[in-house]
């Protein structure tokens, strides 16, 4: 029974892993009731996922409307995306790309990967840099013909060392 920890003061939404102020009681996107983040585990446990999710989000990513930023092909891919956001302390929810909100997708479907407003321009700085597509047009297909001119001299490089080698063993 050890005393709450002062630097403590603030709650975490268990929906959306948020942080709240401790003046708060509900979270504003969720409504769910908000919870001391040491009330999600036990208390000599190591912290749980969501705990660790709930201690990288920066508070001023957290405001605002939801806004799309990525689209992936399916779950796993949309979580990928997500752990690269929450690495810069922006959190981000997913929701099923319209179209595909079927029974016969609700596992593999694509996803939708949105984030608060006002983390929106930090999310499409982490994604390019990741060279994920985006909702930006111009962010594809730009790049594609240089990336495959690097791929052909890399193929190019490496048959010439294949070469390079097999005259240095037959000598
Ligand atoms: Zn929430």
């Amino acid at each position: 029974m050890t005393p709450m920890p002062e630097s403590e003061e603030r709650l975490v939404c268990p929906g959306c892993a948020t942080e709240h102020p401790a003046t708060e009681r509900f979270c504003p996107r969720c409504h769910m009731p908000l919870v001391y983040p040491e009330a999600l585990g036990a208390d000599d446990a190591p912290a749980s996922p969501l705990q660790q999710q709930a201690r990288k989000i920066k508070r001023q990513y957290t405001e605002g409307e939801p806004v799309r930023v990525a689209w992936a092909r399916n779950q796993a891919e949309a979580e990928f995306i997500q752990s690269l956001l929450l690495e810069q302390g922006v959190p981000s929810f997913l929701r099923r790309a319209r179209g595909f909100d079927v029974p016969d997708f609700l596992a593999a479907g694509p996803r939708d990967v949105l984030v608060p407003e006002s983390g929106v321009a930090t999310a499409r700085e982490v994604l390019l840099e990741s060279e994920i597509v985006t909702d930006q047009p111009q962010a594809s297909g730009v790049d594609r013909p240089l990336r495959l001119l690097a791929g052909v001299l890399c193929a190019f490089v490496v048959v010439a060392l294949l070469a390079w080698v097999g005259t240095l063993i037959v000598n």
